[in-house]
């Protein structure tokens, strides 16, 4: 089955974009517009800033609080550390069953498949990963794990970004993990063509539609600003071609903390043929205290939006603790109570 509209960008433009990421401040500043002094910036972040133009081009001019700025932008806060932010809270070195193969939970394995991203986001909870030891020469020893345990029915690919690596090694991976008769489901976890829409090309298609395996992606936007018209139609072309497309955010403090924000974002990637997976309340890892929300507020905007959109629209409220068999579900016990007029007949 091949996508009924074509995508308007050539095969490797994506990796045009990907070359001449932003990676320094004062660039950034300069294309949108703002001056450096009214930006808290830190000149020696331990984690640099990238971002790509695609995505540097949805950021507002000359808004210092523009909520896709501040997902990129180094700031002074990162040097903060108070009581209770670690490197590793979610305790995945642990969970490593070696390099590059993480399982948490029954049935589905994570393979860490590159060590990049197109983005530095700056809340991430792998940003203080510890690639060089995930690297591996040879995807041989994880596949023969995934062999040797008829209970895996779906790898998930993650990262870093998979999708950072060229189709042709994407596709020997995705080769080899269909030569495993019990994996019938191949999950990526992306958030490269939230940033760079251009990845979504016509040969990457074609190999998620090739493949035994059912195909399913689950992008990571975390505000409606992020989608524009090359994204839309990236989103739509992959919808057409009949993967199965979810979105994971995280809840991110002076980002997406406020009921208009997730019910925007929700609606927006409706409109793209994305569904709402997860919303993450975000890991205590060192270098991120400043976007944090507290549990208490996350329940309250969860309760609020539940109040405003159909329930397929709602993501689930979640976070992750280690040890659980699943990522655990904070559910709202109170929901805040339903106005009189809707209640009423007639
Ligand atoms: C989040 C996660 C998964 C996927 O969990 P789902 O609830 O199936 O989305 C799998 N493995 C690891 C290690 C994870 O962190
Ligand atoms: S794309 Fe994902 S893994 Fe990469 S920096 Fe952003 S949040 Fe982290």
């Amino acid at each position: 089955m091949i996508p009924s509209i074509p995508v308007p960008w050539q095969a490797k433009a994506w990796q045009t974009e990907l070359s001449r990421a932003i990676t320094d401040v004062e660039d950034l500043a300069n294309i949108l517009g703002l001056s450096l002094d009214d930006m808290d910036w830190d000149p020696n972040p331990t984690f640099p800033m990238r971002v790509p133009m695609p995505y540097v081009s949805r950021m507002r001019c000359g808004d210092r609080s523009d909520p896709l700025l501040r997902q990129v932008l180094p700031e002074l806060a990162e040097k903060n550390s108070p009581l209770g932010f670690e490197s590793d809270p979610l305790q995945e070195t642990s969970a490593t069953l070696f390099p590059g193969l993480v399982q948490k939970y029954r049935g589905r394995v994570l393979i860490i498949a590159a060590e990049n991203c197109a983005v530095n986001c700056r809340y991430c909870f792998r940003r203080n990963f510890p690639y060089a030891y995930h690297r591996h020469d040879s995807t041989f020893p994880m596949l023969e794990h995934i062999r040797d345990d008829p209970s895996i029915h779906e790898v998930i690919l993650s990262g870093g970004d998979p999708l950072i690596m060229p189709d042709a090694r994407l596709n020997n991976l995705v080769e080899s993990i269909e030569q495993i008769p019990h994996v019938k489901r191949l999950r990526i976890h992306t958030r490269l063509p939230v940033v760079i829409p251009q990845r979504i090309s016509e040969p990457l298609i074609e190999m998620l539609v090739n493949t035994r395996l059912r195909t399913l992606i689950v992008a990571h936007f975390n505000h409606a600003n992020e989608i524009d018209d090359h994204v839309a139609v990236a989103f739509t072309v992959l919808r057409q071609a009949g993967i199965p497309l979810l979105n994971q955010s995280v809840l991110l403090a002076g980002v997406n903390d406020n009921v208009e924000s997730l019910c925007s974002l929700s609606e927006a990637l409706f409109e793209v043929g994305i569904l709402p997976y997860y919303l993450h309340l975000p890991d205590r890892v060192t270098g991120t205290s400043h976007f944090h929300v507290d549990i208490d507020t996350a329940l309250r905007l969860h309760g609020s939006i539940q109040g405003k959109l159909p329930g397929y629209l709602v993501p689930k409220l979640v976070q992750e603790v280690p040890g659980r068999p699943a990522k655990e579900l904070i559910a709202s016990a109170s929901l805040p109570p339903t106005s009189p007029r809707i209640n009423a007949r007639g």
